[in-house]
Formats: structure tokens, C-alpha cells, sequence
């Protein structure tokens, strides 16, 4: 069952916070984009979200992705824009640069190149953000912050693709003032970058914040909060977890 009316509730209430939150931080709430995190919700919770004016919408898994946003084509419009936020492995590079407008989970050299390769092709132009591994996190992926200067260098030669900006998942803590030192240190990184030469409208967003933590991301200078539970409510689990 979809609840439409919760559903258009939730993004309405966030929509307020992220107002606020940027208040604080002193920007406008233009300056903030909220992807709705739609990960394994239907098409029809989707559809509830875009009735209720939400544009940008975020999925984890390719295939997954690709079958939602197939789905929803055949509405007619309005159509979303799709945001890839979860690891891409570099054999799905293609299928990801036809249908993603932006990919948030760049990680190698070699996959900014697999990726502008296939929109080149596929006649697409996506936006990059290289996701960077701030703590070590050997579970996790993204990129080391030493390796990101080449990649940011691969980024700005690409033909199709376009370089957007730097994402993080930070280690998981529910207190988001645990995680808002992580959210700093992004914009740090990409500060020093800027700094040291990059052009800084290639690196004008930053993805970071998620349900619990979206505000002190907004706070630290997030243009990009990654929403979904807040938005859908909670995540069936998957067997066996
Ligand atoms: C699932 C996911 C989110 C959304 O998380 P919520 O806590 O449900 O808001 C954000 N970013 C990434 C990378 C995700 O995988």
C-alpha cells in the first residue's frame, strides 16, 4: 500500500526543515536539492512523490533504478531525474550513463572514463560526484582523499559527463552531531581543491545528509541531502539481515 497523502506530508515537512536549516547557514533554500531516497519502494510510491512536485529521486542499484524509471516512463510526464547514490560497478557503467542524470558514487579513474565513454555514445551528459572515504572505511566505498586529485583530473576531461561536485556516507551514527565534523571535513576537502586550482563551479556540490542527519549537513554546507526513510518510512528489511 502507498500512503500518497503521508508520503506528500513528509516531503512537505522536509521541505520546511531544509528551509530552515539553510536560514541558519545562511543560503537559499534554492540552493539545496532533496533526493528522494526511493530505494526498494515501487513505482507508485514514486508517483506519489512526483504528484506532490518532487523532481530528483535516488536509487542505489542499477537494475533496480533502470526498472523504476522504465516503469514511470511510460507514464508520460512529468518524469524524474534520477540520481545513482549506491556503488557502481564499472560493467554497469553504461547502463547507469544512459539513465542516471547524475552518478554521486564515483570512485576510480577508470570509471569516470567507463562512464563518459557510454554517454558520449548514448548521446547523455551526467553529472559526477566523486564519492570520497573520509574515515578509512575499508567496508566501505569511495575514494581515498590522496587518490581524488586524479580523479577530479579525469572528471575535467571528460567530453560528455560533467564534474558536479563531492558526496560522503560518514560512519553511521545516529547523534548527527557525531557525524557534522565529516560533513566539515567534505567541505574542506573540496575547498582545498578549489584552492589549489580546480575550477569551483565543477565542485559546487556537495552531497551529504540523510534522514537523521540531513540539517547539520544543510548547516555544513550540503546543495545535495539524500532523503529517503524520512520520506517513505522504514525500509522493509531484506531476508536474512
Ligand atoms: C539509503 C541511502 C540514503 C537514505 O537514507 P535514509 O536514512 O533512509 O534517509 C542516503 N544515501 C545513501 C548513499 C543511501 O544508500
Amino acid at each position: 500500500m502507498t500512503d500518497s497523502l503521508s508520503i506528500a506530508q513528509n516531503i512537505e515537512d522536509i521541505r520546511r526543515r531544509i528551509h530552515a536549516a539553510a536560514e541558519r547557514s545562511g543560503r537559499p533554500a534554492s540552493s539545496i536539492t532533496l533526493i528522494a531516497v526511493s530505494k526498494t519502494f515501487s513505482a507508485d510510491h514514486v508517483r506519489a512523490a512526483l504528484a506532490a512536485g518532487q523532481v530528483d529521486f535516488g536509487e542505489n542499484k542499477v537494475q533496480e533504478g533502470l526498472g523504476k524509471a522504465a516503469e514511470i516512463a511510460a507514464d508520460g510526464s512529468p518524469q524524474p531525474r534520477w540520481h545513482l547514490i549506491g556503488h557502481l560497478q564499472s560493467n554497469k557503467a553504461k547502463k547507469a550513463a544512459a539513465v542516471f542524470s547524475a552518478i554521486h558514487s564515483v570512485d576510480s579513474v577508470d570509471l569516470v572514463r567507463r562512464i563518459d565513454a557510454a554517454a558520449a555514445a548514448a548521446g547523455t551528459a551526467p553529472d559526477l560526484l566523486i564519492q570520497a572515504d573520509l574515515a578509512g572505511e575499508s567496508t566501505k566505498f569511495g575514494a581515498n582523499p590522496s587518490g581524488i586529485p586524479a580523479i577530479v583530473q579525469s572528471a575535467l576531461d571528460c567530453r560528455a559527463a560533467r564534474l558536479r561536485g563531492l558526496m560522503v556516507v560518514p560512519p553511521w551514527s545516529d547523534n548527527p552531531e557525531d557525524v557534522r565534523p565529516w560533513f566539515r571535513r567534505l567541505r574542506e576537502l573540496r575547498d582545498g581543491l578549489v584552492a589549489a586550482g580546480t575550477p569551483a563551479s565543477s565542485l559546487a556540490e556537495l552531497s551529504m545528509g540523510m534522514s537523521h542527519d540531513f540539517e547539520a549537513a544543510i548547516e555544513e554546507g550540503s546543495t545535495m541531502v539524500r532523503v529517503g526513510t524520512a520520506i517513505f518510512g522504514k525500509r522493509p528489511k531484506p531476508p536474512g539481515v
